[in-house]
């Protein structure tokens, strides 16, 4: 459900711009509202959420599906965790909806999808790795690493179930916006895919605004 934001940009806290392939890793406070931005139209920010107190605790995307009975994440989605708490909400979208069935990509699976020759290039999973061993001060590591949110993501499930991955619905500018109801850690990899066509072979910047 389409829903804008009223939060002004000029009141926010903080603001940054993540470049394409790069990842974000910061801790969003309970009852802060983090905004993340489609600058450019088009773009994946796969996103995993951790209870900051115990990182054990994660987002479960089966858990959040079950419990609001529906496949994609838009306004009102409440995300829950593997301990079945609701770790943030959604509480504005001009994007529409959001996939967390996909997956993020790997370099294994930019083999089996593309070509056996792509396996060098750099793919979301690494950059996942990348900032949990850059940031040991939440004591994660591979194993910590789960299923996702993929924002401006479209992946449609067809009438005999199946997955399809089509083209974006998103556009310059479009947002998704998430209060906390816990101290997560938010952990953004601003996918790097450059054999795609649903980002046009281009990824692009995403930003992330957070208000107290
Ligand atoms: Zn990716």
């Amino acid at each position: 459900m389409i829903k804008e934001s009223l939060l002004n940009p000029a009141d926010v806290a903080y603001r940054e711009t993540i470049a394409a392939g790069d990842y974000w890793m910061k801790v969003v406070r309970a009852g802060d509202t983090l905004r993340i931005v489609d600058l450019e139209g088009n773009q994946a920010a796969d996103t995993l959420f951790y209870s900051a107190a115990n990182p054990a605790e994660r987002y479960s995307a089966v858990d959040t599906i079950r419990e609001q009975g529906n496949v994609y994440l838009t306004t009102g989605s409440q995300l829950v965790s593997n301990e079945g708490n609701p770790m943030l909400t959604i509480v504005a979208d001009t994007c529409g909806r959001h996939d967390t069935l996909g997956g993020a990509c790997a370099t294994e699976s930019n083999q089996v999808r593309y070509d056996l020759g792509k396996h060098h290039m750099h793919a979301c999973r690494d950059s996942w790795l990348l900032a949990v061993s850059e940031h040991p001060e939440f004591a994660m590591s591979k194993r910590d690493i789960t299923h996702n949110i993929n924002f401006f993501m479209n992946v449609p499930i067809t009438a005999d179930g199946g997955l399809s991955f089509a083209d974006g619905i998103s556009a310059p500018g479009k947002y998704v916006e998430l209060t906390a109801h816990m101290d997560v850690i938010v952990l953004i990899s601003n996918c790097p895919q450059l054999n795609n066509p649903c980002n046009a072979y281009n990824p692009t910047p995403v930003e992330v605004l957070v208000w107290h």
